[in-house]
């Protein structure tokens, strides 16, 4: 008789999981088992919502495999730790898991291996978590470097051939019923109240789980019009309704296959003559999370300056002060403080948003570094997802992948255009609701008799600006000029970054 563990860590769902596949098909006792890792249980890393939404991930996937006759098992505790008893205890002789490659993840599942390995249990692992196994790009590329940018990326893509097809999904013929001895009452999904997290005031607004992922999912591929004709820049960063998918959050802990969305999304672009295309198609969108997916896998230090190939080295500041700032919602930026009451109430932002608060950190007016923006955005997203979240960090501050440093969003006439009543600031920054339009991206030029009208005094109620966004926005821009010559003058490998002004 064969024991399977089937290891779930990303992938929380039971279509197109081939590591779960696997167990279900070879083992006739398949244990299913989620551990709380104490290294993701901290609210200081990983915010009140994303460990709500993973709680209902895995309450979910729960009640979907007591569906087919199984059961979650929750374990707490430290893998490498856990791994010999749960071997032990329940017979094991075989483990399944879907490949990770973010550092953490890596080294954790190096220790596991040789932990299975001295306990004489086989493991199988199988890459599901993004279009292709992420070690083919390597190979493929074979001794010349990987593609730094999305256009080469895009060749290399195209020469692996086609996106594997999901594996069929588990269900109640495939998976063994489960006849463990373990009462049922206990490796229970827990509470938010049983964590160190507080209880939510409002239930989650894009609940977790694979159940909702491909609700999501199906809801978009109804608007076929719309899918077909959807092109990222087009969207808007302050819609009150999202005006793009939301299928971040389910794809970052693979609540749906990143195979199954781009498999469908093809079938609707075979009956759309005229279809978008990438990079700004969600087929686009789909294979930036590829490229940069890529580079986390390749790029040593990928996620800090220092010693990071692909990273400009950048002499930012370093003020604790303009950072809580920021990320409290008091730059006095009605724009970018609701952006990131956004972030912080919901935790989600808009692609767009997120370029604005991200340029507004780092190059654009407070000098911040990157990797201080990104430890913040990885607390708050519900879609925190180290390889993706690192690499757009890069490129809005112009240290990899796009490097026109003269291009900087303003706090003010970005969010305008789209918005121009300002109904997204009213929404996030209630005491800013009763502004006049005219005044409500810029309330510290308004006459103080209207401020004292709308009940809101800037520099009592709301902040004044915390840089004058004319001035630090130009001063940036040469700090950022001499970043760039400093280290082209102590390397010949970047001539081909060189940024080039548009005529
Ligand atoms: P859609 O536009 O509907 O796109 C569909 C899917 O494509 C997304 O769900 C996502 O998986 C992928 N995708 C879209 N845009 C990008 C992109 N630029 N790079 C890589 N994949 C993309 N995305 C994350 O998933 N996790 C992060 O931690 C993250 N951090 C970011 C930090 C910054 C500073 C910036 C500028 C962007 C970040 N993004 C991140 C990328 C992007 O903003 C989100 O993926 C997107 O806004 C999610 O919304 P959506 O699902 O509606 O996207």
């Amino acid at each position: 008789m064969t024991t399977a563990i089937h290891w779930f860590r990303k992938g929380l769902r039971l279509h197109d999981n081939p590591a779960l596949l696997q167990a279900a098909k070879e083992a006739q006792q398949v244990y299913p088992v989620f551990m709380l890792d104490p290294h993701f249980a901290n609210p200081a890393k990983v915010g009140q919502l994303r460990y709500a939404f993973l709680l209902e991930t895995l309450s979910d996937l729960d009640t979907q495999l007591k569906g087919i006759g199984s059961r979650l098992y929750v374990v707490q505790g430290n893998p490498a730790e856990r791994f010999p008893e749960l071997f032990r205890e329940w017979s094991v002789s075989l483990l399944t898991f879907e490949t990770d490659t973010e550092p953490y993840a890596k080294k954790r599942d190096q220790e596991v291996c040789k932990i299975a390995e001295t306990c004489g249990v086989t493991v199988a692992q199988h890459a599901s978590h993004t279009l292709h196994n992420l070690d083919r790009y390597e190979a493929k590329a074979g001794a010349s470097p990987l593609p730094k940018s999305y256009g080469p990326f895009l060749k290399l893509f195209d020469s692996l051939g086609a996106v594997p097809q999901c594996v069929e999904t588990v269900t109640v013929d495939i998976m063994p019923q489960d006849g463990s001895a373990v009462p049922a009452g206990e490796h229970t999904v827990p509470s938010l109240d049983t964590t160190p997290y507080p209880p939510l005031a409002n239930p989650l607004l894009y609940p977790g789980g694979e159940t909702a992922a491909l609700a999501r999912m199906q809801l978009h591929l109804a608007r076929k019009q719309w899918i077909a004709k959807f092109e990222k820049p087009k969207t808007s960063p302050n819609s009150l309704e999202p005006s793009t998918t939301v299928l971040s959050p389910y794809l970052k802990f693979g609540c749906l296959s990143s195979r199954l969305f781009y498999h469908k999304l093809a079938e609707i672009y075979k009956a759309s003559p005229g279809h978008a295309k990438p990079p700004v198609s969600l087929h686009g969108q789909l294979l930036w999370r590829e490229f940069f997916y890529m580079c986390g896998h390749t790029v040593p230090h990928f996620d800090r300056m220092e010693g990071n190939p692909i990273c400009r080295q950048v002499p930012w500041d370093s003020n604790a002060q303009l950072l809580a700032a920021w990320e409290e919602s008091r730059t006095g930026y009605p724009f970018i403080d609701a952006i990131m009451t956004q972030l912080r109430t919901e935790g989600w932002i808009h692609h767009l948003a997120r370029h604005a608060v991200a340029c507004f950190l780092t190059r654009g007016d407070l000098w911040q570094s990157w990797e201080a923006g990104a430890v913040v955005f990885d607390k708050y997203l519900l879609d925190a997802d180290w390889s993706v979240n690192t690499a757009n960090w890069m490129w809005l501050s112009c240290s990899s992948f796009f490097y026109q440093y003269f291009r900087c969003y303003s706090p003010v006439a970005f969010g305008k255009k789209t918005d121009p009543t300002g109904a997204y600031i009213r929404k996030y920054l209630p005491q800013l609701k009763n502004y006049p339009d005219k005044y409500i991206y810029e309330p510290w030029l308004a006459p103080k008799a209207v401020q004292e009208k709308a009940g809101c005094v800037v520099g009592c109620d709301y902040p004044k600006p915390i840089v004058d966004h004319k001035q630090v926005s130009k001063d940036n821009m040469d700090r950022m000029k001499a970043a760039y010559a400093a280290q082209a003058a102590g390397s010949d490998d970047d001539a081909a970054d060189t940024p080039k002004k548009k005529k």
